[in-house]
């Protein structure tokens, strides 16, 4: 897997298009359990990504994932922004140009150690680890695009029941239960996105 460049720039205008798409419903996730930017946040990083373009798409694809990376620590405030960028940098430093699918596998088990170091978290905590650590499973177990996008979306839903242990949710104690992390429901957004764009290219 290499993506040509016009599979890189859709990919980037479905990141940016979602996160911008759902900054509202992101807020109101973050107004119930945290202080509502998440999604002002989000899209304010994205809309950043989106203003590199078409140059962002020229690099290759580790080039790309470093740079929005890269973009999303430096534009976006709150807890969120060095996480995700994290994320996007550390997949872009471990991927090859010519990624396969064990590459892929390998490399987002490297950004999400990295994310986890950064957030002093893990999976279990009511953050956006509990998205991308049972992803990353379902992708290392071989999981075709429905099931990881089945499976970021059912992460989400299964945050709401959790008691939030870090981030500004966890101030809030017992009654961070019964609302979906805000975090997640990005980080499954952004993976259904990709997701969407990667495989209506391969059908088309
Ligand atoms: P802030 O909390 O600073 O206002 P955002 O609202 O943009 O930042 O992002 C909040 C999200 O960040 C949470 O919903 C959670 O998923 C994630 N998060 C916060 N702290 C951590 C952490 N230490 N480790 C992992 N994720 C975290
Ligand atoms: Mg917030």
């Amino acid at each position: 897997m290499s993506l040509d460049r016009d599979i890189r720039e859709k990919l980037v205008r479905a990141l940016a298009g979602s996160m911008i798409e759902h900054a509202d419903e992101l807020t109101g996730l973050d107004q119930a359990i945290g202080d509502g930017d998440h999604g002002l946040n989000m899209k304010r990083g994205f809309e950043a990504v989106l203003a590199a373009l078409p140059g962002l798409a020229d690099k290759p694809l580790p080039e790309m994932l470093k740079t929005i990376g890269m973009t999303l620590v430096m534009k976006v405030g709150g807890a969120s922004g060095p996480l995700v960028g994290t994320f996007f940098m550390e997949l872009g430093k471990a991927l090859p140009e010519e990624a396969s699918r064990a590459d892929f596998v390998a490399a987002t088990d490297k950004a999400i150690t990295a994310v986890k170091a950064r957030g002093r978290s893990d999976a279990g905590q009511k953050t956006l680890l509990d998205v991308l650590v049972p992803v990353q499973a379902v992708l290392a177990e071989g999981g075709d695009a429905r099931a990881i996008v089945a499976e970021a979306m059912g992460a989400a839903d299964r945050t709401i029941p959790m008691l939030a242990i870090r981030g500004r949710a966890s101030f809030l104690g017992e009654r961070s239960i019964g609302h979906m992390d805000p975090g997640s429901r990005s980080a499954a957004l952004l993976i259904g996105a990709a997701i969407a764009a990667l495989v209506s290219e391969a059908n088309s």
